[in-house]
């Protein structure tokens, strides 16, 4: 294997690549590096990403520009502005230590007058999106008749976009003798289209099997229902407490749907898709590379060429509508050497899509067990156990607590004191998800009528007041919790009808709920309240026309949030604050099937997934 000195880059480069810790080239760059550097014919690279494909055909063009000019010399296509950005990043970085070289990248979404101005001051690189590329070459801001390289990177994925005008716009703007590079995961017959019209005799590299995934990913699939596919993503997340992830979503509303879920369960979780502005986007994506945020939602183009490395985990929440496109979300992780898991979570219909992806990635799925509540809590518990071994203790800061302490604690085992503070951290969370379904199990007798079902372990009561009372499911269950049956009780789904109403409580708790209501005498809206426990219907017990239950929760989760943790900041960190706290009692969590049932606040009961 080859240094980048010895593929022809210059001193100042090296020292910068070192500077970033690339100690070698990678396959992609030391086929384009030299290529690029000792000849001038066009160029077709068949590149996944995460393969080093950036520095592949910028260094050589650093190499090889001329820095005693400053009119732009290169441009640089690609598809979405936060890759455009990315792209303009890295370059300044690998120029470093190449003072005259400027970069200027150019996007729509953000101020044009000062991009304006860049390009006046001189770029020899400049990067941009098509779009505000044509835009400024149309102002004549952006001059590209001299350049002597275009590189089209992710050029599928701009055609897939509805570029196609704007590329041949740019291309039309740019002097025959140019040398083009064109880089792509994946070659469609548009951009086969695009190198056969405007391209010579383009010499081909690939670095691996053309679209085929990158070996340093692992592939497993989930099966799921509708129902329960987003408690397999909160199970998921649940198990590996260190999860850094991508979930795709196939629409932006199912994007920030998922987002909104999990931010109101407690994760640290934000959504990035293309009808947000510009500087939310630039948040969520700072916020991520800081690992403010731990999951990101997005759709498959906002998230597209993101260079985010150390992904643990993607996760496919539906599977791109072009197979093709899993290869691109795949290859968020296993990025830069490191290692990651790609998950498909699939329904039974879809699951026959798996094996399509397999033919075009040649890699076989796994298919995954849904964990379950023992296994998560096992991982979680051993997580803190790790994260208590590894805790700094500070002990000038603590030591003048401390003999009170000690003088508390007197009398406690070191077990028992192990115990206690396990417990502490645990019990919610073990009986959150104690009596946990299998949500392996998709033959579940649960799914009755209306996709909702009956749970063994529930009693169902009837209760006198309803719709006409102003009874909504968020007062139904302050009034539950009002009669103080017991610590922790498990509420399970609401039916609120016009006069009537029922709920359903924890079997364990049916006598003392019948006691604590005959006691109590409550009253509601001026009407006395009294609850009978009623027979269960076959396949739920539902009646047509109630409204959607609370049921079907799924539990906490030690990967959230917690309140002694940073928020992530912007339009939703109130809400966050709120949840968080709520979830530290074992309270809220909010089902995405749940109308507009909202958690009111104060409701501290916990409410379990059903079983
Ligand atoms: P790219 O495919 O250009 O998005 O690069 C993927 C990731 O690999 C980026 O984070 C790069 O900084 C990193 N990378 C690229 N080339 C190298 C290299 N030769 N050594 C180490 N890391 C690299």
């Amino acid at each position: 294997m080859s240094t980048f000195l010895e593929l022809g880059l210059k001193e100042p480069i090296n020292k910068a690549l070192t500077d970033l810790g690339y100690e070698k080239p990678t396959v992609i760059q030391e086929k384009a590096i030299p290529q690029i550097i000792t000849s001038t014919d066009d160029l077709k690279a068949f590149a996944q990403t995460g393969t080093g494909k950036t520095a592949a055909f910028s260094l050589p063009i650093l190499e090889l520009a001329d820095d005693t000019k400053k009119n732009t010399q290169a441009i640089i296509l690609s598809p979405t502005r936060e890759l455009a950005v990315q792209i303009g990043n890295n370059i300044k970085e690998f120029a470093k230590y190449m003072p005259n070289i400027k970069v200027v990248t150019v996007y729509g979404g953000a101020n044009i007058e000062e991009q304006i101005r860049g390009l006046k001051r001189g770029a020899q690189i400049v990067v941009g999106t098509p779009g505000r590329t044509v835009d400024l070459i149309n102002r004549r801001a952006l001059k590209l008749g001299n350049i002597e390289w275009l590189v089209l990177d992710e050029a599928d994925e701009m055609l897939n976009m509805g570029f196609k005008d704007e590329l041949d716009k740019v291309l039309d703007a740019t002097p025959e003798t140019k040398q083009t590079l064109l880089f792509s995961a994946t070659f469609p017959r548009e951009v086969e289209a695009i190198a056969r019209n405007y391209m010579t005799k383009p010499v081909e590299i690939t670095s691996g099997q053309k679209n085929t995934g990158s070996d340093d990913v692992s592939h497993e699939y989930y099966l799921v229902t509708e129902r329960t596919r987003y408690q397999a993503l909160k199970r998921i997340a649940d198990l590996n407490p260190n999860i850094y992830a991508i979930i795709f979503c196939r629409t932006r509303r199912e994007t920030q749907e998922v987002a909104d879920n999990l931010i109101k369960d407690g994760y640290n979780a934000d959504a990035l898709h293309g009808e947000l502005s510009q500087a939310q986007r630039d948040s969520v994506m700072g916020k991520f590379r800081k690992k403010t945020v731990q999951i990101l939602v997005a759709t498959d183009v906002a998230a597209r060429g993101l260079d985010v490395n150390s992904l643990t985990h993607v996760i496919n929440h539906k599977l791109p509508d072009q197979i093709e496109n899993y290869t691109h979300r795949s290859g968020r992780t296993g990025r830069a050497g490191k290692t990651g898991i790609s998950i498909a979570l699939v329904s039974n219909k879809e699951k026959g899509r798996i094996g399509s992806i397999e033919r075009i990635i040649k890699k076989k799925f796994v298919q995954g067990k849904v964990p379950g509540g023992k296994e998560i809590c096992q991982n979680q518990l051993m997580h803190l156990i790790d994260k208590v071994n590894a805790i700094e203790v500070k002990q000038s800061e603590i030591e003048d607590f401390l003999p009170s302490i000690y003088e508390k604690l007197e009398g406690l085992s070191r077990e028992e004191l192990i115990q206690k503070f396990v417990s502490l951290e645990f019990n919610s969370f073990l009986s959150y998800y104690e009596n946990a379904r299998d949500l392996n199990d998709l033959s579940s007798k649960e799914t009755g009528r209306n996709g909702r079902g009956s749970n063994e372990n529930m009693t169902r009561f009837f209760i006198n007041i309803g719709r006409k009372d102003s009874l909504n499911p968020a007062r139904l269950i302050g009034l539950i919790n009002d009669q103080k049956i017991t610590d922790n009780i498990e509420i399970g789904a609401i039916d609120i009808l016009d006069t009537f109403s029922f709920f359903e409580i924890d079997k364990k708790f049916e006598e003392q709920t019948l006691n604590s209501f005959s006691e109590n005498q409550p009253e509601f809206s001026g009407r006395g309240v009294n609850i009978e426990i009623t027979k269960k219907e076959r396949g739920g017990g539902r009646r047509r026309g109630g409204k959607k239950p609370f049921g079907n929760r799924d539990g906490g989760g030690f990967g959230r949030r917690r309140s002694s943790e940073k928020s992530s900041g912007g339009r939703r960190s109130e809400n966050n604050n709120k949840n968080r706290s709520s979830s530290r009692r074992g309270g809220d969590r909010p089902d995405r099937n749940s109308n507009n049932d909202r958690k009111p606040s104060g409701f501290g009961r916990k409410r379990r997934e059903r079983r």
